[in-house]
């Protein structure tokens, strides 16, 4: 893991060891099985998004199915800014802000956290500390600034930050039963789910923009199929079924609605069965009738 990892370019072998692994792994043993499995795609790059499927061949463009702004890689994702898009993370980040509260979340880690759902895509852990004098908080800043913004994402967190909360839970929170890596632990998970919830959103966008595609598709398959019926017109329908095209013209059906396009062509489908049924019995009557009458020539 170590080694794929830097190797990758991910982390180094300095910032590895300062990631909080066992808060990690904590985590990721109270999450779901469906979210784990979302989890492990999403750090490994494996979501689906616009710039991978086209590398796959399965789109043709890259461009960000929600914003339509800008090509849509992973991160865009967590930060899409499509109206829709940046309310959902709002009220995201309100929950978030909520679940630090009723956990007892050292004052300052809370404002950081914030800020950084607000702006981690433009920020750095450093500039949103600037004012915070205290060194314990210069440190981790730093060293999650070093692991970085897209690993914070990932969950891979400093071991500072349980450490600070720890502190802060034993001075500050009488008769607190919890430990700064259990808290560690349920912000990790709180990050996965505030991406998770954005992705499955963002995959609902799609799949509607897709139904609607195939609905478009699907009425322009059915009005062609009308207007070849029409420019089929009698030929091929019995003389006692053609009161289907009665005083009809092709805008009259085409302006019908799709459901009743659909009968309409159900009903001319059934005449030219019914006509091609009686010409194949015609033809057997007749086949029947020469060869008799072959056999008895031959007598
Ligand atoms: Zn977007």
């Amino acid at each position: 893991m170590r080694q794929f990892l830097c190797r990758k370019g991910t982390l180094t072998s300095h910032t590895y060891e300062c990631v909080d692994w066992q808060a990690n792994g904590k985590a990721l043993k109270s999450m779901s099985f469906g979210e784990r499995i979302w989890a492990t795609k999403f750090v490994s790059g494996f979501n689906g998004c616009a710039k991978m499927m086209v590398r796959c061949k399965q789109w043709e463009s890259d461009i960000c199915p929600q914003c339509g702004s800008c090509i849509e890689s992973n991160w865009h994702v967590l930060w899409c800014t499509d109206s829709k898009a940046k309310s959902q993370r709002h009220q995201l980040t309100v929950n978030f802000d909520i679940w630090m509260t009723e956990n007892q979340t050292h004052p300052a880690l809370h404002r950081l956290i914030i800020m950084i759902l607000q702006q981690g895509d433009t920020t750095s852990f450093s500039r949103c500390a600037q004012r915070n004098i205290d060194p314990q908080i210069t440190a981790l800043v730093q060293e999650q600034d070093e692991i970085g913004m897209k690993n914070f994402f990932h969950g891979r967190i400093s071991r500072k930050w349980s450490v600070l909360q720890d502190q802060h839970l034993r001075v500050n929170v009488s008769r607190s039963r919890r430990s700064g890596t259990s808290w560690a632990a349920g912000m990790i998970r709180m990050i996965y789910r505030w991406g998770h919830a954005q992705w499955k959103s963002r995959n609902d966008a799609v799949h509607k923009k897709d139904n609607e595609i195939a609905e478009v598709r699907l009425m322009n398959d059915t009005d062609q199929k009308i207007i070849k019926e029409f420019s089929s017109g009698f030929s091929g329908i019995r003389a006692g079924d053609q009161y289907v095209y009665d005083g009809l013209d092709v805008e009259d059906v085409l302006t019908r609605r799709h459901e009743d396009k659909l009968v309409w062509l159900r009903h001319i489908e059934a005449v030219r069965k019914r006509a091609t049924r009686a010409e194949s019995t015609q033809m057997d009557q007749m086949r029947t009738f020469m060869e008799r009458w072959k056999k008895r020539r031959k007598r």
